[in-house]
């Protein structure tokens, strides 16, 4: 195999989608990943996308979220006709349950350029009449979407083989091998890779293959637990969101309770405590869902970071090697902006949204 310009490491949602846009621009990528591509976090999300407005969100933060939801349609509709896979991208709505003050909310969404209503008890169950009675104030957030995370990294997967870039699951990459101010290779079981630029992108792990040329991000996993439920007949229409957790309803009717924050490390398995308190949430929100038949759970490792934001850019002191990981619990809704403004910093093209925030050399807090 000849030298890719590019070589990604790790094949989540965010090194699938970094590899779909280099190779749209030309570039000659290989992806390689311990296991098969898009089996860990970005399987497990639930893949919910707020709603954002690039020309009004306040913090690069917002910024980069608002630029990339702005471009899920596009992207979805451009995979269907590479790949003519549906990624399920679906403008749903959400409700989101806002405690006594709803004013506030009204405000904080308003303010961003989103569209926003405030709900009255009765508007609220007109929009979910399955919905338990005294659940406090709501707004309506017409614009919040969602993917079907599976579907989108099928056709991400298909995308990118189509685009012509070389995949290579199966494959650890164990070692950076660094020559001065470059790194030179990627050592693997079958070998050393060599390419002109590495990208790091292996979510929860990113750290383990830092570590071997030194640099230490504070990248960590953060567990999340998933239960799935299926109903004979579809019950919500709208995403709800309740705190940190949420009601997600599919298209076909299933509904995803999710989700857990825990630090656990690198252990995947869901438990009792996690799935009952999933439960009781769903029940809480939906009684009727107390009867519902559990299809089953699960859960994933979110690349947590030591102050939230993902580092998407070069390693200070090594001109080819950059990182983008520690995306959270925002990894799905952030993949098209994430890949798109690497995209750029690999080719030296002007960034779309600004770049500083999400250096890996920002300070933290973390040694
Ligand atoms: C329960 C849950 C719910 C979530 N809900 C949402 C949501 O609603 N909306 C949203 O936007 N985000 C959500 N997230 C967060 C989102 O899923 C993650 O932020 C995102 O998937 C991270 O993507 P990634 O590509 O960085 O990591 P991953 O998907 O974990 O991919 C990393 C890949 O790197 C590979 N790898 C690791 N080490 C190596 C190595 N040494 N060599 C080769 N390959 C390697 C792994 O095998 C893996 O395939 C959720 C996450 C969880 C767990």
């Amino acid at each position: 195999m000849t030298a890719p310009d590019a070589l990604i490491l790790g094949g989540g949602v965010i090194g699938l989608t970094t590899a779909y846009y280099l190779a749209r621009a030309g570039v000659r990528v290989q992806l390689l990943d311990q296991g098969d591509f898009g089996q860990e976090a970005s399987w497990a999300g639930a893949g919910i996308l707020p709603p954002g407005n690039p020309r009004c969100a306040r913090t690069p933060f917002d910024r980069l979220r608002a630029h990339s939801v702005a471009m899920f349609p596009q992207l979805s509709d451009d995979l269907k006709e590479l790949t003519g896979i549906d990624n399920g991208y679906l403008r749903s709505g959400g409700l989101e349950f806002v405690g006594p003050d709803a004013a506030h909310a009204v405000e904080e969404w308003g303010g961003e350029g989103i569209e926003v209503q405030h709900l009255t008890a009765s508007d609220l169950h007109q929009r979910e009449p399955l919905l338990a009675a005294d659940l406090g104030a709501a707004v309506f957030l017409p614009e919040m979407a969602q993917v079907r995370n599976p579907w989108h990294l099928r056709a991400l997967i298909e995308g990118c083989k189509r685009l012509g870039v070389q995949l290579r699951p199966g494959e650890a990459a164990q070692a950076l091998v660094r020559d001065g101010p470059r790194v030179r290779a990627v050592r693997t079981a079958a070998g050393d890779i060599a390419a002109a630029t590495f990208v790091v992108a292996a979510g929860a792990w990113s750290d383990q293959l830092l570590a071997t040329i030194g640099c230490r991000l504070g990248v960590r996993p953060v567990r999340g637990q998933i239960v799935l439920l299926h109903p004979d007949k579809p019950m919500l229409r709208h995403i709800l969101l309740w705190g940190a957790r949420y009601l997600v309803p599919r298209g076909d009717g299933r509904v995803l309770a999710g989700s857990t924050e825990e630090d656990a490390g690198f252990d995947k398995r869901t438990t009792a405590i996690g799935v009952q308190g999933l439960l009781e949430l769903a029940i809480e929100l939906v009684p009727a869902l107390a009867q519902v038949a559990v299809e089953r759970s699960w859960a994933g490792l979110r690349p947590g970071s030591p102050d939230g934001l993902p580092y998407i850019g070069v390693v200070p002191g090594i001109d080819n090697l950059f990182v983008a990981a520690g995306h959270f619990r925002a990894g799905i809704q952030l993949s098209p902006g994430t890949a798109l403004l690497l995209k750029e910093l690999i080719l030296k093209e002007p960034p779309g949204t600004a770049a500083g925030a999400f250096r890996l050399d920002r300070e933290t807090g973390h040694r």
